[in-house]
């Protein structure tokens, strides 16, 4: 068998490595061995200028591939919100300001929403995943995650605006699922596998 080929997750984040090689692993037998930025001490860090998901997954799949000279891969995600036109949406990690502040961006995710009634409190996450060769090949896939704004948080799992967002058809938070259950249905485990075949099938034809 040929040596596993190396490919680069444009993030420092763990739990984003940790979850990228559950489900990589899962389909690819050994054959990719994937590292975070974190291996790599001179990487930029990628302003996300793009006017959708994928153009910045893009964005920051296309610096680490050119940087590190290896095949690389990357994600975008945010929440978008129907009662407010898509907001969050790209600006989702900073919608009060600070990036990441996830308690300050739900509490203002609630305030925009307080007059809105159950039924217009509709909503989607959106992920967009990209993946770019040293040879100029590309991928993208983008899937979403249904569901709706609760009237407040509840859930001590996931992360971001999980405690306010009610799955379609289920009675709990995103917050009180396990990561494993999320992972089936939200939009980040559809867009990583709908892209981990292309993975595959890409970088065994480099190996
Ligand atoms: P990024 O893709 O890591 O830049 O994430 C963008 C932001 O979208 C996060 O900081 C969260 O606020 C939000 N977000 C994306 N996916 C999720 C999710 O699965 N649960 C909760 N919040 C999310």
């Amino acid at each position: 068998m040929s040596a596993p080929v190396t490919l680069v997750l444009a993030t420092r984040n763990q739990g984003k490595i940790r979850e990228f090689r559950r489900i990589l692993d899962s389909i690819s037998q050994g054959t990719i061995n994937l590292v975070g930025l974190e291996e790599f001490s001179h990487t930029t860090e990628v302003e996300e200028t793009g006017s959708t998901f994928k153009e910045n997954a893009l964005l920051k799949a296309r610096s680490v591939c050119k940087e590190t000279g290896l095949p690389a891969i990357a994600d975008d995600s945010g929440l978008c919100v129907d009662a407010l036109g898509g907001a969050p949406g790209l600006f989702s990690a900073r919608y009060a300001g600070v990036h990441g502040d996830d308690r300050a961006n739900n509490a203002k995710l609630l305030k925009e929403l307080e007059s809105i009634p159950e039924e217009k409190r509709g909503a989607h996450f959106t992920c967009a995943a990209a993946l770019v060769l040293p040879d100029g090949r590309e991928h993208v896939t983008e899937e979403i995650f249904e569901g709706s704004i609760l009237f407040a948080p509840i859930g001590d799992h996931g992360f971001g605006y999980d405690p306010l967002f009610r799955p379609h058809g289920l009675a709990i938070s995103s917050a009180q699922m396990s990561a494993d259950e999320k992972d089936l249905i939200s939009h980040r485990g559809k867009s990583l596998r709908a892209i981990a075949p292309h993975v595959i099938s890409l970088l065994t034809s480099l190996g």
